[in-house]
């Protein structure tokens, strides 16, 4: 069998249905926009809800060695000094002469600007945490930093953990939360910007069993996002060289995906040995050690810190899931986004308005929403109702029509193959249920029927 090539997808044409479907638009668009700074839009918020809550699924809710924690994002001045953070948090930075767009040193092909080719000054270094003052007065004591990643919260809460979880090593620490990086080169939409939002698990483990967690981790990690439906093959594990590790770090690897503009960092995995707690121990003077019951020793445990981000992973999930194809003869554009994910799970559209149709239409959708995410629509024909779900990744459509007044069946149709049935509805939340936690769809019922699209039920 030949391997599957890796796909990309256009990102104007993304960009577009984000913009057009309220995925995602442009922050304080009415004043022109604030550069790199974007709002989830409706659909963009749920999508974004889903993936956090796939995360959260998968590395608390269903395992017993990982507890959440939800830190400030104002942390003690003194964390980023512990965590190397105001000395080392630098980009090598230039600036044009002419135009004065800064650029950083890595990013440049040559010597001159890339936008205006004027000449660049020598490199300087430039500190990517915000910084901001607390209180009303303005001066040195009172600077305090927009968190630059969620990590520190969980080192620093080590020990309040440990006192109140009684978890024994390995055990790890899970955060969802905001993080800020005044990045001097921003773009490719969500990729990078300078608020955004982190997914990060610090993994404590015992020194010398830090290999073999690191590469669990790194096969862990990997697999959610296939599982979640993004294509192997738009996936891959770079090994970072010995001059790219950042100072702590004992090893790293990037899962990188095959974004529009090329493959880039989707989530790192870095074996930090015992840099953090060593640190934080040294500048608070509190211990953050841990007492091992069987050598009945003291030990600074390592951490292994799969490190993804939401908007990155949403981008992902999207240029995955960003299809084009010819369906009766017209275009027809759809995101074939994992159920799990997919903003909306069920559609109900009434096949008229009259109002016994209307009525029947309108208390499915009532039922259902107890449990979903569902829309209801009725405007214009069948076929455009489908392909406006279809765009936006919705997994099926009920279709409620006059038969289903006398013989209480719907028409369910699946997204990705079209295909359709009839079922009774009052087997719809037991079927939905199974088909969106990933049974396989349409196994028929004696003496069923399945159609396409197009065709007569
Ligand atoms: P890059 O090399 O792309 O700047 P990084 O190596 O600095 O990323 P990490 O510090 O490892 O990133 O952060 C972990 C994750 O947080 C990244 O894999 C990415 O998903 C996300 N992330 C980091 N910086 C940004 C950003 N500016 N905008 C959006 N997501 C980000």
């Amino acid at each position: 069998m030949t391997k599957p090539t890796p796909t990309k997808v256009d990102m104007e044409k993304l960009v577009s249905l984000c913009q057009r479907r309220g995925f995602i638009f442009p922050g304080s668009e009415i004043y022109g926009g604030l550069s790199s700074c974007w709002d989830y839009g409706p659909l963009g918020v749920e999508l974004k809800r889903n993936i956090k809550q796939a995360w959260w699924r998968a590395v608390v809710q269903e395992r017993d060695d990982i507890v959440g924690l939800d830190a400030s994002i104002l942390m003690h001045p003194q964390t980023w000094e512990a965590s190397g953070h105001l000395k080392g948090f630098t980009d090598p930075l230039v600036e044009c002469k002419s135009c004065h767009l800064r650029w950083r040193v890595d990013d440049l092909a040559g010597d001159s600007c890339p936008s205006c080719g004027g000449e660049l000054t020598e490199p300087r270094l430039f500190n990517l945490m915000f910084k901001t003052f607390m209180g009303p007065i303005e001066d040195e004591a009172s600077i305090v930093y927009l968190r630059p990643e969620t990590a520190q919260g969980m080192f620093v809460n080590f020990e309040n953990v440990l006192d109140t979880t009684r978890k024994r090593l390995p055990f790890g620490i899970a955060q969802i939360g905001k993080a800020f990086r005044n990045e001097i080169t921003t773009g490719n939409f969500i990729f990078r910007s300078r608020e955004f939002e982190q997914m990060e698990i610090e993994f404590f483990v015992k020194p010398g069993s830090d290999k073999e967690w690191f590469d669990y981790w790194l096969e862990e990690r990997f697999n959610w996002y296939v599982k979640l439906g993004i294509k192997k093959e738009n996936l891959k594990l770079r090994q970072h060289m010995k001059h790219e590790l950042a100072h702590y770090a004992k090893a790293c690897y990037d899962i990188d995906y095959l974004f529009p503009m090329g493959w880039a960092e989707l989530e790192g995995i870095a074996n930090r040995g015992d840099f953090d707690l060593v640190q934080h121990a040294k500048y608070s003077g509190k211990s953050l050690d841990y007492f091992d019951e069987e050598t009945k020793e003291h030990i600074i445990p390592y951490i292994i810190e799969p490190s993804a981000g939401v908007d990155r992973s949403a981008l992902a999930f999207l240029c995955d899931a960003y299809a084009e194809e010819l369906a009766e003869g017209e275009l027809r554009v759809l995101l074939h986004l994992h159920p799990t994910l997919a903003p909306i799970k069920v559609a109900v559209l009434p096949l008229s308005r009259r109002e016994k149709l209307v009525a029947l239409a309108k208390q499915i959708y009532a039922d259902l929403r107890q449990s979903w995410m569902v829309d209801y629509d009725d405007a214009q024909s069948i076929g455009r109702r489908y392909r406006r779900q279809d765009e936006i990744g919705t997994p099926f459509c009920l279709t409620v029509d006059f038969q289903s007044l006398e013989d209480e069946q719907v028409t369910i149709r699946e997204r990705d193959t079209m295909n359709q049935i009839r079922l009774p509805i009052a087997e719809l939340r037991r079927t939905l249920q199974a088909k969106l936690g990933g049974e396989p769809l349409f196994v028929l019922p004696p003496g069923g029927k399945i159609w396409k699209e197009g065709e007569n039920g």
